[in-house]
């Protein structure tokens, strides 16, 4: 059999490519992917214990744009959530994104905006245009605050100080002077209603002449599948041999721990809630132990299950070969991208999408985008020839 595109990777990227392709231009695709399962990082499962969780660390969906909510409400309803989290540090909770809640939380007392405000005016260091990551802290919340919440996550994270790290990365999270604890600032923000992994499934049911191939590398296929052009997702150092060098990521180890109900009991005091081991979806943890956070989804999925899973996460130095899950976000890293990006451009029928091919931390909306963009391009490319 021939395929008009042979896909390697079966994320967002890759399947948001299958479905367009075979929908709008009738093209056939094979889909192939060297992990068991449907949709990259972003897949969730049921546990042994009963338990829906992500897979690949929490994946919480938001957008602000009306094209990608247009484009996956196809294929799923939404369970509207407000992702809420704490961070933990000198044996307690803190409420996080720092907003006046958590300013009330460290001057013992009840306050206001305009206190809050005045106190942020007094400590922030005046810089023009934040450089980097801790310029951009530093800037709006000062030292104190920084120190307490970013500093050591990042540090923990990323095995860099926030100084080295672009101004984007820790600008990912809000900063507040009233009481909105949200963790994002998108206007929509849900899951999809019956997890990613159906969402996926139903992608792929809406597309015909598209193909999956699970647990196999496309190295394996290349040359035994006919197929017209290639769209590869997979990191681009790995495509080409890592012959301008191994790119900088950072990677991850899961560590997920269930509890019965029985179990739980003893924490009820700690969640607040009956079925939880802790009072909110995530904790992050910035200054002790080794992880960064913890994740209990049941807080997002509102599964109606007696048992929970927590998922500790653990940063981790990226080996060649290994999980890459994070582009590390420095002009360096940026650089060494360059020299591929040059060697991308000149290739006649491969095209690269996604968070590891543009070396780009990406969030699964703006993936999405990209993704549909790209299609336009193919479009547009076909029409041409
Ligand atoms: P991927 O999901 O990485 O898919 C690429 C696929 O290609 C993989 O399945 C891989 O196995 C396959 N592949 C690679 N090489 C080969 C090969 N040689 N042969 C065969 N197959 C291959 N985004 C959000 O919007 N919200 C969040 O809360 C969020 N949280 C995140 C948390 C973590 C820990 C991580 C790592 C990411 C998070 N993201 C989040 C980002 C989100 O995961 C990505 O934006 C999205 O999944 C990228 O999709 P993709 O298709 O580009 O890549
Ligand atoms: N960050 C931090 N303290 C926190 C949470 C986040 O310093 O409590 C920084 C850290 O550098 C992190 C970045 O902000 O990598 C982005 O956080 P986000 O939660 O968006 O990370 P992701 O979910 O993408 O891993």
């Amino acid at each position: 059999m021939h395929y008009d595109y042979l896909i390697v990777g079966a994320g967002f990227s890759g399947l948001v490519l299958a479905e367009r392709l075979s929908n709008e231009l009738g093209a056939s695709c094979l889909v192939v992917d060297r992990r068991a399962h449907l949709g990259g990082n972003a897949a969730d499962e049921y546990d042994d214990h009963g338990v829906l969780v992500h897979k690949y660390g929490p994946h919480y969906f938001r957008t602000d744009s009306a094209r990608v909510l247009d484009y996956l409400s196809r294929f799923t309803s939404w369970r509207p959530v407000n992702y809420q989290i704490l961070s933990w540090t000198k044996q307690r909770y803190w409420k996080f994104p720092v907003n006046l809640n958590t300013f009330e939380q460290m001057i013992g007392r009840p306050s206001t905006e305009e206190e809050f405000k005045a106190h942020l005016e007094k400590v922030r260091v005046p810089i023009a245009n934040p450089a980097n990551s801790e310029e951009i802290i530093i800037s709006q919340i000062g030292w104190e605050l920084y120190e307490k919440f970013f500093k050591g996550y990042t540090q923990k994270q990323w095995r860099k100080s926030p100084a080295e790290l672009d101004a984007s990365v820790c600008a990912r999270i809000p900063l507040r002077t009233n009481r909105d604890d949200a963790y994002l600032r998108e206007k929509f923000q849900a899951l999809p209603a019956a997890g990613y992994t159906r969402m996926f499934e139903r992608i792929l049911a809406a597309s015909p002449r598209v193909h999956v191939l699970l647990k196999a590398d496309y190295r394996e296929v290349m040359n035994t599948v006919s197929h017209t052009k290639l769209i590869y997702t997979g990191a681009i150092d790995e495509f080409y041999d890592y012959r301008a060098g191994v790119l900088p990521y950072r990677s991850l180890r899961f560590e997920p721990e269930s509890f019965t109900p029985e179990q739980l009991k003893v924490r009820e005091e700690i969640s607040g809630h009956a079925g939880f081991w802790q009072p909110a979806l995530q904790v992050n943890y910035p200054n002790e132990f080794d992880f960064t956070r913890i994740v209990e989804v049941k807080h997002a999925t509102g599964q109606l299950c007696t048992n929970t899973t927590i998922v500790r996460e653990y940063p981790a130095d990226y080996v060649r070969g290994g999980e890459a899950y994070y582009p590390v976000p420095t002009e360096e890293s940026r650089r060494a991208y360059s020299a591929y990006a040059e060697i991308a451009r000149n290739e006649k029928n491969t095209y690269f999408a996604g968070r590891l091919a543009t070396y780009r931390y990406l969030n699964m909306d703006q993936i999405v985008d990209a993704a549909l963009d790209l299609f336009e391009t193919i479009r547009a490319d076909r029409s041409a020839a």
